[in-house]
């Protein structure tokens, strides 16, 4: 084992995370994984009380490392207190609680009726936990959406690999600690570190993946998964529209959508990602979006950078990426409506509005993930709906209408992973929906039951008495066997 050294976060004041954190590196595995698989043999045995004592350490934990998870992400993306305690804090307690209030429900055998033909047996659905799971995590939401997963393959009973972001390396570490505080490295084990890891990692014949992250890098590890038929699930990006229809209330819509978008500064899979707006409503709109992102910021243009409620693109690749698709955008023909200022130097991107983006720019084609929204303009919204659907399927679908039929017509023809009708992002919010990708933007879902069901297995159990009238179909195949055959064929099923 080696040490990962960290140096702890620029502000100051004394941190329960100890300066020096062992780091499990891809040898640690050969020992760890096996005995994971023995300690998720035990784990099958679990009951619900003992899982539901398990997350409530895990809930009292992330409260006790609160301050430090919060200073890990401004260390990382100068991404600013209340932020986390918005985007990551709260969404994970209440994923916590979610299956805490639950777990005892979902946990139960479910009956299911069982056919004539099958008179006298009785059949159920037994949730069992799948093994040994992965969880790979990206850097935008770094802290929930590797501790959301993780809660609900603690409550389905499993064990868990987890493997952090790389490019957000000090909540990696508070996570290595903070769990380690909890479980022993049978039951929960953290490996910070780079694609190298995943790669090892991915090398194992694991009961169950469950990876967050982009398109091209879910393709790889569904293709690894197949080596060992391992299942997935894939959490991943794509561009999300937004439809304005002609009768939307502008002001509410420009407020909800600059809010989205410049979350965690664009940097968020569900953030809508273009516009599709009437033409004649342009002008309108761009006003609006001003007003809205200088209220939320307290700042004109030029105060952005300096406003800490405002954080950075992660690193110095992606800032070079998004600030590409201004100056691209503009040689095509595109012209920024409001903001465009970029420092290289701190990664910062201003908060952009562009219009008269043509179709064939590259802001158009790639996941954005960065404070740019694009304006397209549509005649009919035949057009915005055919723009959508010349593209793979997207993770979140928005439309912003006063009138019920217009949402009901575009959602028809179109899919998405999710949709929300007059605001962005909040579905995510509710567990009781599941929340997953559709084919580019992902497969399967979580949150609230869904998370548990992805880590179960759904096992069929099927108890028979000793008189069975199947036993009328075994051979010898004679006439009578034809008759009871053809009988139940007609009558019975
Ligand atoms: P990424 O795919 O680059 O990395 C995600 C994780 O995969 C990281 O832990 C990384 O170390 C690992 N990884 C990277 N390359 C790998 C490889 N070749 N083999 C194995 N593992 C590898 O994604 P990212 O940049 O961290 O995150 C941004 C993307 O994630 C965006 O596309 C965004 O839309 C998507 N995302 C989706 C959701 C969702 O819930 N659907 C949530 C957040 C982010």
């Amino acid at each position: 084992m080696t040490q990962a050294t960290l140096s702890q976060t620029s502000t100051a004041g004394s941190s329960i995370v100890p300066e020096n954190v062992k780091s499990f590196t891809p040898s640690d595995i050969s020992r760890i994984f096996p005995a994971q698989k023995t300690k998720a043999l035990e784990l099958r045995l679990s009951t619900a009380k003992e899982r539901i004592t398990k997350l409530k350490k895990l809930k009292a934990t992330i409260f006790k490392y609160q301050d430090e998870i919060q200073k890990a992400l401004y260390s990382d993306f100068q991404k600013s207190a209340r932020e986390v305690d918005i985007s990551e804090i709260l969404p994970s307690i209440a994923e916590i609680n979610d299956s805490i209030r639950h777990l005892k429900h979902w946990m139960r055998p479910v009956n299911v009726s069982t056919p004539q033909t099958l008179i006298g047996s009785t059949s159920k659905i037994v949730y069992e936990p799948k093994g040994v799971c992965l969880i790979i995590a990206p850097w935008n939401y770094p802290f929930h959406l590797a501790i959301a997963p993780l809660a609900a393959a603690i409550s389905a009973g499993n064990t868990v690999m987890l493997k952090p972001s790389e490019f957000t390396p000090k909540t990696a570490t508070v996570l290595k600690v903070m769990l380690s505080e909890i479980f022993s490295e049978n039951e929960v084990a953290v490996f910070e570190g780079d694609v190298s890891v995943s790669t090892a990692l991915l090398e194992q014949p694991f009961d169950h993946i469950f990876f967050t992250g982009s398109t091209p890098v879910g393709k790889i590890v569904m293709a690894a998964a197949a080596k060992n038929l391992t299942t997935v699930t894939l959490e991943l990006g794509g561009k999300s529209p937004t439809v304005v229809a002609e009768d939307a209330d502008l002001k509410l819509t420009a407020e909800r959508v600059m809010w989205g978008k410049f979350l965690n500064a664009g940097q968020t899979c569900v953030a809508p990602d273009y516009l599709l707006l009437p033409k004649s409503k342009v002008d309108a709109f761009v006003g609006y979006a001003k007003e809205a992102t200088e209220k939320f910021f307290n700042a004109k243009e030029d105060g952005f950078a300096e406003n800490r409620d405002f954080c950075r693109i992660i690193n110095n690749k992606n800032f070079g990426r998004v600030s590409s698709y201004i100056e691209d955008a503009v040689q095509k023909g595109a012209k920024v409506a409001y903001g465009g200022k970029v420092n290289g130097n701190e990664n910062f991107i201003a908060p952009t509005v562009l219009v008269d983006v043509p179709l064939h720019a590259r802001i158009m084609e790639d996941e954005i993930f960065g404070p740019l929204l694009p304006i397209v303009t549509y005649d009919s919204l035949d057009e915005a709906i055919g723009i959508i659907n010349s593209k793979p399927k997207p993770l979140a679908l928005y439309i912003f209408t006063d009138r019920s039929k217009t949402a009901k017509y575009i959602l028809k023809r179109t899919s998405s992973g999710g949709a929300v009708v007059n605001d962005v992002i909040l579905h995510l919010v509710n567990s009781n929906l599941p929340f997953g990708g559709v084919n580019h933007s992902g497969h399967g879902s979580y949150h609230g039951l869904f998370g548990f069901k992805a880590f179960s297995h759904e096992r069929s159990v099927l108890q028979t008495p000793k008189l069975s009238i199947v036993k009328m179909m075994y051979p010898p195949y004679t006439g009578f066997v034809k008759f009871i055959v053809d009988f139940t064929t007609k009558w019975f099923v």
